[in-house]
């Protein structure tokens, strides 16, 4: 029998809703001895993480950690941890991702009530008010960046209102952390969770989670067990706090990776870093006007890490792609439930946020949308991003 092929991973430009591109600092760490999971020098790594993941999160809570598995084991981590069977649970759907934290809560035994907004739209105090009242949750949950649509929830008045409302706010930060403002304590939100690779330029694998006081005195005083042992972040706080008590084997190549990114930010700068994504964001956003493509999100609640934009009529929305990497070597995303064969999803995510990307794609797209017989002017695009890079110097 022959054997199976050596491992040859083509280079990509990542340039989708997640993986994103990767630091190479962040590779390098990677590729770092693997010491056990208590050792002392991994001890004291778990504390100068914690540090950098409260710096990034903007708090002060203890209980700020890495959960062991994906953005969704962040999302499972929050949701199983706050809600106990015939708990009232409050999920504000307008995407993929409210629809899975309503999945996720309705699993862990929640009596969940679903409020939903037409796709790429974002949800305003006046919406939550009488489902708060209707419903009167114990958890209400909300995405801040709705990766399958690309639209920003602003969080800040909701938070207000949820908590007068007396519920703990979860809030799904995956796309978020990194590229845009996440104000976990001026806000006072209640959980939030992130994933380590979107705009944080790490492989996935990692997902931070910080809990407020409020929220680890409801764990606390839970009647029932957590369900999921894995996530019990009683159990898990007994290894990040300061009795170290083994649990599970910490994924310890992956913790360096993510602390080398967290570092990374830290080197930059969290507004610096929001300006950034800001700025490639406004670039790409001129380009992509100028091949006469449109956003699918609410122009006044844009992310600027995820850019949805409708495929124009009579382009093959999957050949497009296909050409994008096979030629271009670089990776965009399609649309994902309503959006499935009818978006493309443009990710400008932590090291992946840089000119030459959005230089690369524009010119990409200048040329395959010509070969399908779309119509707009020809190097347009890229002239169009050059100038918002010459009026930004
Ligand atoms: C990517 C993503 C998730 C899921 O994260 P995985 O790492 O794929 O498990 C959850 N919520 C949002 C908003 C996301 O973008």
């Amino acid at each position: 029998m022959s054997l199976p092929p050596p491992l040859v991973p083509p280079p990509r430009i990542l340039m989708g809703p997640g993986p994103s591109e990767i630091q190479p600092r962040v590779l390098a760490a990677l590729s770092c001895p693997t010491v056990g999971h208590l050792d002392p020098y991994y001890l004291e790594l778990m504390n100068h993480m914690q540090q950098l993941l409260r710096r990034t999160f903007r708090t002060e809570n203890q209980l700020t950690f890495a959960v062991s598995g994906t953005g969704s084991a962040g999302m499972e981590c929050a949701v199983v941890n706050l809600v106990e069977p015939g708990d009232s649970v409050l999920v504000c759907v307008c995407g993929v991702f409210g629809q899975r934290m309503a999945d996720v809560a309705a699993r862990a035994g929640g009596k969940v009530t679903q409020i939903e907004k037409p796709w790429g739209q974002v949800f305003t105090p006046d919406d939550l008010a009488p489902a708060l009242r209707r419903a009167s949750p114990k958890v209400v949950g909300l995405i801040l960046a709705e990766t399958s649509t690309g639209a920003w929830q602003p969080l800040e008045e909701i938070a207000r209102l949820v908590r007068d409302a007396g519920a703990l706010l979860v809030v799904d930060a995956v796309t978020a952390l990194g590229g845009i403002p996440v104000e976990v304590d001026a806000w006072g939100l209640d959980v939030v969770y992130a994933g380590s690779q979107k705009c944080l330029s790490c492989p996935p694998g990692l997902a931070p989670i910080t809990f407020s006081p409020r929220a680890v005195d409801h764990v606390q005083q839970r009647r029932t067990p957590v369900q999921s042992w894995y996530l019990d972040v009683r159990l898990l706080s007994q290894y990040w706090g300061s009795d170290r008590v083994y649990h599970h084997t910490a994924p310890i190549n992956m913790t360096y990776a993510l602390y080398e990114a967290l570092r990374l930010i830290d080197e930059e700068g969290l507004e610096a870093c929001f300006a950034r994504h800001a700025l490639h964001h406004r670039a790409l956003r001129a380009g992509l006007e100028a091949l006469g493509l449109t956003y699918l999100s609410d122009p006044r609640h844009t992310l600027p890490m995820l850019n949805a934009v409708a495929v124009p009529p009579g382009v093959d929305e999957a050949a497009v792609r296909r050409e994008l990497l096979s030629r271009f070597g670089i990776e965009i995303g399609g649309g994902l439930g309503a959006y499935k064969g009818r978006a493309w999803r443009i990710g400008l995510m932590g090291h992946g946020a840089r000119s030459n990307n959005v230089l690369l794609l524009l010119a990409a797209l200048d040329q395959l949308l010509a070969h399908e017989g779309h119509s707009f002017e020809r190097g347009a695009a890229v002239a169009a991003a050059n100038r918002v890079y010459e009026l930004s110097n």
